[in-house]
């Protein structure tokens, strides 16, 4: 096999071909290190890159052989966004406050994926403590787009998106607060699925916002996300969230997903003004390839959507406030060289130690819990949490899935958001309110726009409706090549 179609196949794929014995896993990640060693001094989407991964492979190679590992990824490489614990290797959050931060411990989600063989390319880039839609807010710089060079990644997890869509890997895990997971892969043309909440365990990611952040999973070829999805997902005793019995997905009845009698629903206000035209022609044409199966769809109003923006970032920025009170200069990571006394060194440290983007929500945060405040703001936030639960409650008595963009546009020019933050806010509208009430989503590439950039499609299910939303995302693979295609 050539090293362009190891690269080229899915995960799934490749760990068929260790267990046959027709590729290695040593193999194949000498290829995908040497490619990430060409191009991330360009493109930049990882922070740390797993020297060691080579060997670990060829340890993996022999537990293969051995019978010892049975799993469908065993010896497939995976790369991980870095707010995800992993012993022994960084994990920064792309922030100064934790440049040198090496956990003592493995996120749950890491020690599942080393139980199964796979092996850790590295720590991929993302935006400081995962706030931001374009990766841009990292204290390492910005992650490249392979889809155009002026445009950014999307974010948090820009460089997970873009590690996958580069063939920098073929699987990636990235975390999802408003959107985190699904405007990357939509903005890179590959699919990321934002799980309900609490079916995967936060044990080990780095807390933003805690009501709102779930990992999930990114790759090319949905079958991938699905099964990675059954390999991450599961109770944990050591999350106090975590739900209690989670099931993992039929794969083969996702392969062979029937959309015939499928009842989708279009938010009206998923598809207003504030969308771009062509984003809005790609997924209306999309769903009508599932109409065109058998799926019977309609728009309908959903007037609550207007309240997405206000009420996930007073949530986000309360509960990040509240988290990153921890970064104190003396338990973590940066501590101000230069301070006189204690007192000092907490503000100098929290001041040197974080960026721009991270301080402005701190402050938001705590003006809208401090006293005068709380009524008006975080209060009314938990109200209107509670018009959006009903809201969602009801339009899934007459839907089965709702379907609309997973952003407003595609991928952005890159410096365009550093300066007016608020337009980037305005960005997450299609995102944020799936994370509010804990829903899954998938996010699906369903072609491009007029400049050729990728645009996804957001496939919104009830709680624990994982199998449903994944194989509405397969039925309309099979019926497209856009997870397959490069920019050439
Ligand atoms: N873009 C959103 C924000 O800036 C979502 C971030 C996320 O999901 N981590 O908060």
């Amino acid at each position: 096999m050539t090293k362009e179609e190891v690269l080229e196949m899915s995960a799934l794929e490749a760990g068929k071909k260790i267990k046959e014995g027709i590729l290695t896993s040593e193999g194949i990640t000498r290829i995908f290190l040497e490619k990430i060693k060409a191009e991330n001094p360009k493109y930049n989407c990882y922070i740390t890159v797993c020297e060691d991964a080579v060997e670990l492979a060829r340890e993996i190679d022999k537990k293969i052989k051995s019978g010892e590992l049975t799993g469908p990824f065993a010896g497939v490489p995976i790369a991980i966004k870095d707010n995800i614990c992993t012993k022994g290797i960084k994990t920064t959050c792309a922030s100064k406050m934790l440049y040198n931060f090496v956990p003592p411990y493995d996120a749950t989600v890491i020690k599942k994926i080393r139980e199964q063989g796979m092996v850790i390319l590295g720590k991929t880039n993302m935006d400081e403590f995962a706030m931001g839609s374009t990766t841009e807010t990292s204290f390492f710089g910005p992650t490249g787009n392979p889809w155009g060079e002026d445009r950014v990644p999307g974010g948090s997890s820009g460089g997970s998106a873009a590690a996958v869509s580069f063939d920098q890997s073929y699987i990636a895990l990235g975390s999802d607060t408003g959107g985190s997971i699904r405007q990357p892969a939509s903005f890179c043309g590959v699919s990321g699925l934002k799980p309900t909440y609490g079916t995967v365990s936060r044990y080990g990611l780095v807390a933003f916002a805690s009501s709102l952040d779930q990992i999930g999973p990114i790759g090319r070829d949905i079958m991938d996300v699905a099964a990675l999805f059954n390999i991450i997902s599961g109770t944990d005793p050591k999350d106090q969230t975590s739900a209690e019995k989670v099931t993992p997905v039929d794969l083969d009845k996702i392969r062979d997903f029937n959309v015939s009698g499928l009842k989708i629903g279009l938010p009206e206000q998923y598809f207003g003004e504030g969308a771009d035209t062509d984003v809005k022609k790609q997924v209306i044409e999309a769903v009508k390839m599932l109409e065109s199966k058998g799926a019977e769809v309609k728009t309908f109003p959903m007037g609550i959507v207007d309240y997405a923006i206000p009420t996930y970032y007073i949530i986000a920025c309360a509960e990040a406030c509240s988290n990153l009170s921890r970064y104190d200069g003396i338990k973590y990571g940066y501590s101000s060289p230069d301070a006189e006394d204690l007192l000092e060194l907490f503000i100098k440290s929290r001041s040197e130690g974080f960026g721009m983007e991270v301080k402005r929500r701190i402050m938001l945060g705590n003006f809208v819990l401090s006293s005068g405040y709380y009524d008006a703001y975080y209060n009314k936030a938990l109200q209107a949490k509670a018009l959006i639960k009903d809201a969602f409650d009801k339009a899934f008595e007459r839907y089965d899935v709702l379907i609309g963009p997973v952003a407003p546009t595609t991928a952005l020019k890159a410096g365009e958001s550093l300066s007016d933050p608020l337009k980037m806010y305005l960005g997450d509208i299609c995102t944020v309110l799936i994370n509010i009430i804990g829903l899954p989503a998938v996010s699906v590439p369903c072609g491009f726009d007029a400049q050729g950039l990728p645009v996804g499609m957001q496939i919104i299910g009830k709680h624990y409706s994982e199998e449903t939303i994944l194989g509405v995302a397969s039925a309309f693979q099979r019926m497209t090549d856009h997870h397959t295609r490069r920019k050439v």
